[in-house]
């Protein structure tokens, strides 16, 4: 008899956003005159820049021509965009990464989900508690967790690294030695960075250890200070002990459009099995290559006018992040990120819980963010609101809130 993948089944209740927009749902069914501004799920507004969006047209026009028409693409995506990549997001900050070691996808959440499949189940996971959920529920879905403890709100194989306001939510190394570690900075959901030195620690340990960090850098655009590394391979060693995954969602709007990529060093090994050719060989197998048209709008993001389009789209969620964050504190709320990244994470006040707070937002201020609670038990009384709204209604959140 057919049996299904039981693992599926210790995934614990609903989905966080489906859970905010059944509630917000049922709110506004009540009140069908109350204007809702989200500031919760982390998904762009500005439209595509236009250096973007006239590169799209003309490899719409190429498809469209039988000389210029391209069917599948390269297994590890087109040399065009892959040296653009290797030149101007790794070799300008000085790190040695070849477009041979960049594989280009449709984004970043299905690397980090999908990448688990080269590793063996008996490994040991680590994740910074709170965490993007991805990287736990793919590894529930394979099997590596075990049991949820909902009393605990985590799984039993897991090892949990709290980041909290005394780490500045930065992890400490853990207790028990891992072998895959996953780490993400520019943070979601804190709006955290690791320093340089900081990282380089990670790398050290890893490489002493023998475990792999598999490092989501996805907000890496959003990095304004000079102490920040944008690539873990800006840390000595790292090629020998990191995956990175990038993604064009939050650098340039693609959310809908869909690419990114990740990073795997000739060099890395596992228990003396190279990795980059598991991954070749998986994505060969098991993906079919992001659209032509998006790898060149993808390259396009690379042009002197692109980059200039989307910085100023960057700019512009972050003068949000920074009403945000300035707004709160006036007001007096305990708020930190916000600076290199689009995420500000605040306490909640009067020791309300997580979703007590967004109860508290939703039907006294009519505004949408995310319970902290939802990302790990160290989420628990803090809250997510996000830059990415636009300016109106980040203005009028802002002062709405003010006068709860
Ligand atoms: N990684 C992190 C930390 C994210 O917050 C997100 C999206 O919200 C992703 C990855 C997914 O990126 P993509 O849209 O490229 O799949």
């Amino acid at each position: 008899m057919v049996k299904a993948n039981e693992n599926y089944l210790k995934l614990p209740g609903n989905y966080l956003f489906s859970t905010i927009g059944k509630k917000v749902k049922e709110y506004q069914e009540k009140n069908p005159d109350a204007k809702i501004i989200r500031l919760g799920i982390g998904d762009v507004t500005q439209p595509i820049a236009p250096a973007i969006t006239d590169a799209l047209h003309s490899a719409v026009d190429e498809m469209g021509s039988a000389d210029t028409f391209k069917g599948y693409a390269p297994d590890l995506g087109y040399s065009f965009l892959r040296e653009k990549i290797s030149e101007m997001d790794f070799k300008q900050r000085g790190c040695d990464i070849s477009p041979d070691e960049i594989f280009v996808s449709d984004g970043a959440k299905c690397d980090c989900s999908n990448i688990q499949e080269i590793f063996s189940l008996d490994n040991k996971v680590a994740v910074c508690d709170p965490v993007y959920p991805v990287y736990v529920d793919s590894n529930v879905m394979a099997g590596r967790t075990g049991i949820y403890d909902e009393i605990a709100q985590s799984y039993k194989d897991v090892i949990y690294m709290p980041c909290t306001a005394d780490n500045d939510f930065v992890p400490e190394l853990p207790i028990e030695t891992p072998d895959l570690i996953y780490l993400c900075f520019p943070n979601n959901p804190t709006g955290a960075v690791i320093k340089k030195d900081q990282l380089q620690v990670w790398v050290d340990y890893a490489n002493k250890n023998k475990a792999i960090i598999l490092y989501d850098a996805a907000y890496e655009a959003y990095i304004s200070e000079d102490d920040v590394p944008h690539s873990i391979y800006e840390c000595d060693g790292a090629k020998t002990c990191a995956i990175e995954f990038r993604s064009f969602s939050k650098t340039a709007g693609f959310t809908g459009l869909r690419l990114g990529f990740t990073v795997i060093p000739k060099e890395l090994e596992a228990g003396g099995v190279g990795l980059w050719s598991l991954w070749a060989r998986r994505h060969g197998t098991k993906y079919n290559g992001a659209p032509y048209i998006v790898q060149k709008a993808g390259e396009a993001v690379y042009s002197e006018e692109g980059r200039k389009q989307i910085k100023s789209q960057i700019a512009y969620y972050m003068e949000n992040a920074r009403y945000i964050y300035d707004g709160l504190k006036a007001a007096g709320y305990d708020v930190s990120g916000g600076v290199n990244a689009p995420y500000i994470w605040l306490h909640t006040p009067d020791k309300m819980t997580s979703w007590e707070f967004f109860d508290y937002l939703l039907t006294g201020a009519n505004v949408v963010g995310t319970p902290g609670s939802g990302f790990g038990p160290h989420g628990e009384h803090y809250f997510r609101l996000t830059a990415f709204g636009n300016r109106e209604n980040t203005l009028e959140a802002i002062e709405r809130i003010k006068k709860l």
